[in-house]
């Protein structure tokens, strides 16, 4: 494994710092290093592979898609790219979808959208635009979204930056309405921020979000990449909250670990400032995404995953709760999205990755302090059990 991981190191630009395993096969929770030692995938690949490694129902899909046809860009139709988004929209509520590949660029077609919307229908100056965001987000790794960054790191020698973010504090309701001004269009948000360590916003946050931004006609726009298709216990993080936003953002499980699919959805009115040749991508929607998705979301909701995530996820932090483990400072969770915060007295979370690695157990940091666990959402109770075990042995040396 050491020459693999020297080649990969020697040749890839370091722009990551994985842990010192290499996984050569995967199957459901499992999956396997060059050696043949078996891991429990308690990452997910980010939560890209909700529905399990190797889903063989979207693996299936895959590979007939790719006896037909896999990609004929948008200058045609396709056979696949409708049944795909009627499915979408249909399960999601939203008049309309707009696909691409990844998550950033989903999120740059939301913001695209919402500046277009702004200037054509609510009426704000060109140029002029204003979206609010949250301190501590993670939207992805384009210059426009750094832009938004509050992470140092992500930002330091890339600018310029694109102008027209406002960014408030998460969860405080009346610090979102002061930002708001006749130009601001629209606030992006995550219902539940991933990347910034699984913080779970406060009861009755969103709703009244909600009633800010309807009173100010500002769109509101859920980022639910990572907190969609199952992860948090429902099907989506905004049926929590029993509201709805404006426009959804989907991406990672959509793809179903097999391929890079994203959306963004909305309502005719938003979508429709979007005309021919305004935005595109020569990937999105292509037949294979197609297939690949649909697949995807008929796992989710034919399995019922999002029931079994709020089922085992209730499970998985309850056992985490009662370790009791002097070194632990929280417990955050929502569904299978959940983060153990170290105290910083007990040094990075980092080092606890690499022990649970060495027990066989797959986690990674976010940022310095928290471990994330966010499994496949086909976890069993028997899985969540043994690992907890661990994460105990761990957590008390
Ligand atoms: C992962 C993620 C993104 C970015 O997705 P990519 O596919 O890596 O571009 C954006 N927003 C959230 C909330 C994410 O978790």
């Amino acid at each position: 494994m050491q020459k693999i991981i020297s080649e990969t190191e020697r040749y890839s630009a370091r722009n990551y710092h994985p842990l010192p395993v290499v996984l050569a096969k995967g199957e459901g929770v499992w999956v396997w290093d060059k050696n043949g030692k078996k891991y429990l995938d308690m990452l997910a690949a980010y939560s890209a592979v909700n529905q399990g490694h190797r889903h063989p129902k979207i693996i299936q899909a895959a590979k007939d898609q790719m006896e037909r046809i896999t990609i004929t860009s948008r200058a045609f139709h396709n056979d696949k790219m409708g049944e795909f988004l009627s499915l979408l929209c249909d399960v999601t509520g939203f008049d309309k979808a707009l696909p691409m590949n990844t998550g950033a660029e989903a999120v740059e077609t939301s913001i695209k959208a919402a500046r277009k919307w702004g200037n054509k229908v609510k009426g704000v100056a060109e140029n002029r635009a204003e979206i609010i965001v949250c301190d501590n987000n993670f939207h992805g790794r384009t210059v426009t979204i750094i832009s938004f960054s509050s992470e140092e790191q992500y930002k330091t020698g890339f600018g310029p930056f694109t102008p027209g973010f406002i960014s408030v504090e998460f969860g405080d309701a009346q610090k979102l309405e002061e930002a708001i001004s006749e130009n601001t269009v629209a606030l992006l948000i995550e219902p539940v921020q991933g990347e910034g360590g699984v913080i779970v916003p406060p009861e009755g946050y969103m709703k009244k979000v909600r009633e800010i931004t309807e009173r100010h006609r500002v769109l509101l726009i859920f980022d639910e990449i990572q907190t969609g298709l199952g992860r948090t216990g429902e099907l989506f993080s905004y049926i929590h909250e029993k509201i709805r936003p404006d426009m959804l953002i989907v991406g990672k499980a959509l793809g179903g670990g097999v391929y890079p699919v994203s959306a963004v959805l909305s309502s005719e009115e938003v979508m429709g400032v979007f005309k021919p040749g305004d935005h595109g991508s020569t990937f999105g929607g292509n037949p294979l995404a197609s297939a690949v998705a649909t697949a995807s979301i008929k796992v989710i909701l034919n399995e019922k995953l999002s029931e079994k995530s709020k089922e085992n996820g209730r499970y998985f932090a309850q056992r985490l709760k009662e370790m009791e483990s002097p070194m632990v400072k929280e417990i955050r969770s929502r569904g299978l999205m959940i983060g153990i915060e170290i105290k910083k007295s007990c040094g990075t979370a980092r080092k606890y990755c690499e022990l649970l690695l060495e027990e066989g157990i797959l986690c990674k940091e976010t940022h310095d302090q928290t471990l994330r666990f966010t499994p496949p959402l086909i976890i069993g109770k028997e899985e969540i059990d043994w690992a907890v075990g661990k994460i105990k042995d761990v957590l008390s040396r």
